[in-house]
């Protein structure tokens, strides 16, 4: 089956908050199996749910097997939230939905999250750094918040500036490209 896509910005879905995992059904399971095999495609070392469209609070997280000599051993993290943070750092981070652009962001150093695997047995997780970092970029997402919009709003507006202006480039090639085709 087809890999599914990844939304990118300003796609208005990336905005909604998530809602809470009731059941852990097949469904649900499917989704997590999908957004591995995405994450992994990218590649990338996380990805939530809504990134792909579905609106419901599940992500998953891999941190080191884009390493040297790193293995597969993904999180897989039902309903997670941050019940702990300690200190604070400032990492450069990325998004696979927000294309071609990296910022510094302040995040805590260290956090505790408490979620449910596909089991449905409650774990907790204690992060720091790119785990953590990880983790609560994230959960942003289950909120509908972007890593763009943790940082300065000058920054922020010169990103969306550009953004527009590519957009606007695909656009316009995509319309060159099909002019003279039959509308139907
Ligand atoms: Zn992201």
């Amino acid at each position: 089956m087809a890999l599914r896509e990844v939304l990118q910005f300003p796609d208005a879905r990336l905005k909604r908050v998530s809602k809470p995992i009731g059941e852990i059904d097949d469904a649900i399971r499917q989704l997590a199996s999908d957004l591995l095999e995405v994450m992994y495609d990218e590649p990338g070392i996380g990805l939530a749910a809504p990134q792909v469209g579905e609106a419901v609070r599940l992500i998953v997280v891999d941190t080191e097997w884009s390493q040297p000599g790193g293995e597969r051993n993904p999180l897989v993290l039902v309903n997670p939230e941050i019940v702990e943070s300690h200190g604070t750092l400032v990492w450069t981070e990325g998004c696979l939905s927000v294309p071609d652009f990296e910022a510094d962001v302040t995040r805590a150093e260290r956090v505790r999250v408490r979620a449910r695997d596909l089991d449905g047995k409650t774990l907790e997780i204690d992060a720091e750094e790119l785990q953590a970092v990880c983790l609560q970029h994230e959960i942003d997402h289950l909120d509908g918040i972007l890593f763009i919009d943790r940082i300065s709003r000058l920054k922020r507006s010169l990103y969306v500036q550009k953004r527009k202006k590519a957009l606007r480039r695909e656009q316009e090639d995509e319309g060159a490209s099909t002019a003279g085709a039959a509308r139907l």
